[in-house]
């Protein structure tokens, strides 16, 4: 299942961008494993520089991301390159093994590197 990351200045973001033109949730950032989509949902927009060419982002329009892309949100005048906003959200992953998992017999939640404590070994 895909992961999503918000990037803003509130503090349900994960990803903090400090700016007064910065929207308290200013995107939102799907995790497809090796590759990124991105969201706007900001008043004063995301801005993708592709090659030369930069355009704003359509309001709550999923958008498929390249690792050379780079990222400019509201007036902000740092870019973000993609690459990086990956790195970042590969190392906040959790590591394999680590999420919890329902028993479907006996209901018990447990590890998923874990056994069931009620099942039989
Ligand atoms: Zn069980």
């Amino acid at each position: 299942m895909a992961h999503r990351y918000k990037l803003g200045k509130g503090e349900t973001c994960s990803l903090l961008v400090e700016d007064e033109s910065i929207s308290p949730e200013h995107a939102i950032f799907i995790d497809c494993g090796d590759s990124l989509r991105i969201e706007d949902i900001s008043k004063n927009g995301t801005y993708l520089l592709r090659g030369t060419v930069t355009r704003r982002l359509t309001k709550h329009v999923i958008e498929p991301l390249r690792h050379d892309d780079v990222l400019f949100f509201g007036f902000f005048d740092q870019g973000f390159d993609v690459q990086e906003i990956l790195d970042q959200i590969k190392a906040m992953r959790l590591p394999v093994g680590s999420q919890r998992v329902r028993c479907g017999v006996h209901g018990i939640i447990h590890m998923e590197n874990q056994r069931c404590p009620l099942c039989p070994p």
